[in-house]
């Protein structure tokens, strides 16, 4: 259906494809951006393409960072020998929220899904792995959601880190099953984190 011009559709369409927006959502944004000032529009676009040129992995723990190196990792307080292991940058920022947290991360950007064929080659595991051979680690704490895939990936971890002898251990449930972490609120979390067990 061609009843804007080929532009507009052109922005609906990409607009359409990024994640929780759907058709209507697309449109509704495409009219907005189309009656914005222009230097509104740039800004936008500018923020858009700096991110991805600038953003990159923290050679450390895979977080999004500007730097080699992210704050966190970066910072002499926070206890190194504590890791905690989240699926995206999003859980680590709702850990960070709650301020209770001096350990470090580690960044999976994702989790094991056999049904959408994603394996442990496609996370960032082995970077990980890569840690525990390096540094002094006491402790990895799994912070993966408690969805299917969360649960798989904390499976998978603990199979792989038991022979090194380092304490592994999960969050508490009572996150709601399916929940992303970054929905929860801080007490919930921090219940979580100190709740934890040995896997
Ligand atoms: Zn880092």
């Amino acid at each position: 259906m061609d009843l804007y011009s080929g532009h507009i559709n052109r922005l609906i369409d990409e607009l359409a494809s990024l994640p929780g927006i759907g058709g209507k959502s697309a449109q509704r944004l495409a009219f907005y951006i189309i009656n914005l000032p222009k230097d509104r529009v740039k800004k936008l676009s500018d923020a858009i393409m700096n991110a991805r040129e600038n953003v990159h992995y923290c050679k450390v723990c895979c977080t999004l960072t500007d730097e080699d190196i992210c704050p966190v990792c970066g910072n002499p307080n926070r206890n190194h020998k504590v890791i905690m292991v989240v699926e995206n940058a999003r859980d680590l920022a709702a850990y960070e929220k709650t301020g209770k947290y001096d350990g470090v991360y580690h960044v999976l950007h994702g989790a094991i899904s056999p049904m959408l064929g994603i394996g442990p080659g496609d996370i960032r595991l082995s970077e990980l792995m890569q840690r525990l051979q390096t540094e002094e680690v006491d402790e990895v704490i799994v912070a993966t959601n408690s969805s299917l895939e969360g649960e798989t990936t904390a499976m998978y971890i603990s199979k792989l880190i038991k022979p090194t002898g380092i304490k592994v251990t999960r969050i508490a449930s009572g996150v709601p099953v399916g929940g992303d972490l970054e929905y929860i609120d801080e007490v919930t979390l921090l219940r979580a984190l100190e709740g934890r067990t040995e896997l």
